[in-house]
């Protein structure tokens, strides 16, 4: 056989994202761009900030020695001290910057977590429905997954957390602002989940690592706030991008923060830094870390993510459409209104709308909107949704 095994697996459960990119296409070219409403692609479609356009023609109008050379595996170390300083005091700890590390985005950060802590067959927990491509990461590295289902309102489910994490669980991803449900954790979910992750903690004799997912943490609307796990957890690492809170996912740029008080924290920065390069990222590109390195404080305008998610929010739950209503993210994540989420999903194909199933995402039932896509899209688009839940009442 050519492939490797493992990877022809991942082929063949290849992600619904993927297989509905590619239906799209085919519908875009029979129908007409301008005819297809796709709410598949978590790909920002808001400008980047406009300082960021300005650093860019700076950075890239420099002229200095080895300013495109190799360096240090972690990044720049302005770069870094600025992260630190900047995390310093948002959570009013105390970060360094030998314990920041510049990554090719949060999917780099994460696989490079996950390749620094774990030995074959150790468990990592997700919580569904999750972010896909965490199974692939966590396969990559020769751990395991383990799926602990979140509640009906798509939040932590302690009890069975309880249950799942045993002596073998190494870590738990988790994703707040979620996707794919938009869904904001407030404090109180985080006091029982730190709670739990200490008492584990305790009983197995080792540490069991929260890795916190953050790309989305600055893209919460204002009637909602981001409660930074970090502060209710001790043990955990961060894992960020500025992917969607600048725009620039194509860019590649993210980094990995830990506290210094985690445990093993020296020796899992050294495992992490040398991770960056055996990977094969070597380290996070260089113009990028010096561009963000002045845009720690700029966003894309969140308001108007707001307002298309007002928009959806407010026209489904009138057609009669069960959702919750996301806090954060650009995705929210509707009920089927029949009880398999492919069937709808391809209703609503029939209508030349695009969504993806929630069974891609781990949890059947329901299906994912993304609103990277302009409001006067979402607004034509909304007597579809209608038409499609009329053909199944
Ligand atoms: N984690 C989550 C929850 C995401 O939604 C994404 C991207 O969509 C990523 C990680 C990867 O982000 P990045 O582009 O920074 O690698």
């Amino acid at each position: 056989m050519m492939l490797s095994s493992q990877v022809k697996g991942f082929l063949e459960n290849a992600s619904w994202i993927r297989r509905m990119f590619e239906i799209g296409h085919e519908l875009k070219k029979k129908y007409g761009y301008q005819n297809v409403f796709d709410f598949t692609l978590g790909n920002p479609d808001l400008p980047p900030p406009a300082d960021f356009k300005k650093h860019l023609i700076e950075e890239a109008s420099k002229d200095e020695p080895f300013i495109h050379g190799y360096m240090s595996n972690a990044g720049y170390e302005d770069t870094r001290e600025a992260i630190a300083k900047n995390l310093s005091n948002e959570l009013d700890m105390d970060f360094n910057k030998k314990n920041i590390i510049m990554t090719c985005g949060a999917a780099g950060g994460m696989n490079v977590i996950l390749r620094a802590i774990l030995n074959p067959g150790d468990k990592v927990v997700i919580l569904s429905p999750y972010f896909v491509e965490y199974k692939f990461y966590i396969l990559n590295h020769q751990g395991q997954v383990v799926i602990s289902e979140t509640d009906e309102t798509f939040l932590p489910n302690i009890e069975d957390l309880d249950k799942k994490i045993d002596d073998r669980t190494k870590a738990i991803i988790i994703n707040t602002p979620n996707n794919p449900t938009g869904r904001v954790y407030e404090d109180m979910i985080l006091i029982d989940l730190g709670d739990l992750l200490l008492k584990k903690s305790k009983e197995f004799g080792k540490p069991i690592y929260l890795l916190s997912d953050e790309p989305y943490k600055r893209i919460v609307y204002s009637d909602h706030k981001f409660y930074p796990p970090i502060k209710y957890y001790r043990n955990t690492m961060i894992v960020n991008s500025f992917s969607k809170d600048l725009s620039i996912p194509g860019e590649r740029i993210g980094y990995i923060a830990m506290p210094p008080d985690l445990d093993g924290v020296r020796e899992i920065i050294e495992a992490c830094v040398l991770c960056n390069r055996i990977l094969g990222f070597i380290n996070a590109p260089a113009i990028m870390q010096r561009v963000i390195k002045n845009l720690l404080n700029s966003l894309v305008d969140v308001n108007l993510y707001m307002k298309r998610r007002d928009i959806f929010y407010n026209s489904l739950i009138e057609m009669g459409y069960k959702v919750i209503k996301p806090g954060g993210t650009f995705y929210m994540f509707p009920e089927s209104p029949i009880k398999d989420d492919i069937e709808f999903s391809k209703i609503l194909m029939n209508e030349q709308v695009l969504v993806t199933p929630g069974s891609g995402f781990g949890r059947k039932g329901y299906f994912r909107i993304s609103y990277c896509q302009d409001e006067k899209i979402i607004l034509k688009s909304l007597e579809r949704f209608y038409s499609a839940i009329k053909k199944v009442e």
